[in-house]
C-alpha cells in the first residue's frame, strides 16, 4: 500500500496538481486505504472517487483533494473547519497540515458517516487532532454564530451562494474554499478576508455532492435538512451581493467566466472524468 501511495503522490506531482512539499509531506504520511469503505481497499489509491457504502456520498479523489489543500493554503497553528467529513480522510490532511497547534473540526450532516470518520480517525492515529461533529455545516459551526473563529474553511459538498454564516465565521486574512453551482457542475470558489471586505476568485470547474442544509440545498427526500425558505435568509446578504442565491451563482458561469486557471487548466471533477461536460455545463 505505502508503494500505491508513493505512486499516486509522484504522479499527482508530475501532473503539476500536488506543488508544495507540505501537501506533498502530508499526502505521503495519511493511509487512504484506512479511510475508504470495507472492501474497496484495493482500490485506494486509484485516482477517482469511491462510493462510502450506500450513503450516496464519496470519498472525494485524490487529485480534488491536493487541489483544495493546494488552493486552501493551511499554515501550522491554523484553526480549520470542515464542512462534509465523509471518510475523515480530508480531515486528517488537514491536521497534518495543521500541525499539533493547529486545530482541525469537521461537521457531518449524516449520522452514519459521523461514526465512519470518527472511526476512521481514530484507526490512523487522529482523534485527538480532529473533532468530528454532527449537524449542517452550511451555517457554519458553532452554528449561526457570526464571530471570526477559523483561519481556513473548506466546503467538500457543492453549494448554491457562499454561505452566510461561513463567510461571518472566517478571521481576518482567512480563507474559504467552496464548489459554488447546480448540481452537475460546480466552479471551486475561493474567498479571501481581507481588511473586512471579501475577495472572491473562481478557480476551476469541478463536480461534487451537493451541500445539503438550510443554507445549501433542500434535502431530496432522504429524511435530512429541509432548505431554506427565502423568508429564512438574511435579506443583507443579497445586498451584498455575495450569496444572492441559485441564479446569482450560474450567473457568474455565464456572464464572470472562469478565472485564469479555470479557462486554461484541466477540469477537475470529484465524480470521475467527463470530458466536454464542462462545455455543455457552461451553456446549460
Ligand atoms: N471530505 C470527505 C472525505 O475526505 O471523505 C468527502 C466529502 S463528500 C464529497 C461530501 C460530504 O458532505 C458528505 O459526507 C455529505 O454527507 C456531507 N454534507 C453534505 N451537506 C452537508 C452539510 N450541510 N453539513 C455537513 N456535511 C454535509
Amino acid at each position: 500500500m505505502e508503494a500505491a501511495r508513493a505512486s499516486l503522490v509522484e504522479s499527482l506531482k508530475r501532473q503539476g496538481i500536488i506543488r508544495s512539499r507540505r501537501v506533498e509531506e502530508a499526502m505521503l504520511r495519511v493511509p487512504r486505504e484506512l479511510f475508504v469503505w470495507p472492501g474497496t481497499e484495493d482500490r485506494a489509491y486509484d485516482d477517482v472517487p469511491l462510493p462510502l457504502g450506500g450513503t450516496g456520498q464519496t470519498i472525494s479523489a485524490p487529485h480534488m483533494v491536493a487541489i483544495m489543500l493546494e488552493e486552501l493554503g493551511v499554515r501550522e497553528g491554523d484553526s480549520v473547519l470542515e464542512v462534509g467529513s465523509g471518510s475523515g480522510y480530508n480531515a486528517a490532511l488537514l491536521a497534518e497540515l495543521a500541525g499539533r497547534e493547529g486545530s482541525v473540526v469537521s461537521v457531518e450532516r449524516l449520522p452514519e458517516l459521523v461514526e465512519f470518520a470518527r472511526r476512521n480517525l481514530a484507526r490512523a492515529g487522529y482523534a485527538d487532532r480532529v473533532s468530528v461533529v454532527l449537524g449542517d455545516g452550511s451555517i457554519g459551526y458553532p452554528p449561526r454564530l457570526a464571530r471570526p473563529l477559523y483561519d481556513r474553511i473548506v466546503v467538500t459538498a457543492s453549494a448554491p451562494r457562499i454561505p452566510h454564516y461561513l463567510q461571518a465565521q472566517l478571521r481576518e486574512g482567512g480563507v474559504l474554499l467552496i464548489p459554488i453551482g447546480p448540481p452537475g457542475y460546480q466552479v471551486l470558489t475561493r474567498v479571501r478576508r481581507v481588511g473586512g471586505s471579501f475577495h472572491r476568485e473562481e478557480l476551476m470547474g469541478c463536480v461534487f455532492v451537493p451541500l445539503v442544509g438550510e443554507d445549501g440545498y433542500p434535502a431530496g427526500g432522504d429524511g435530512g435538512i429541509q432548505g431554506p425558505s427565502e423568508r429564512e435568509r438574511d435579506p443583507q446578504d443579497d445586498a451584498r451581493g455575495d450569496h444572492g442565491g441559485r441564479a446569482h451563482a450560474e450567473g457568474a458561469l455565464h456572464n464572470r467566466g472562469l478565472g485564469r486557471q479555470g479557462r486554461r487548466g484541466p477540469q477537475r471533477r470529484d465524480e470521475g472524468p467527463h470530458k466536454g461536460r464542462r462545455k455543455a455545463a457552461l451553456r446549460a
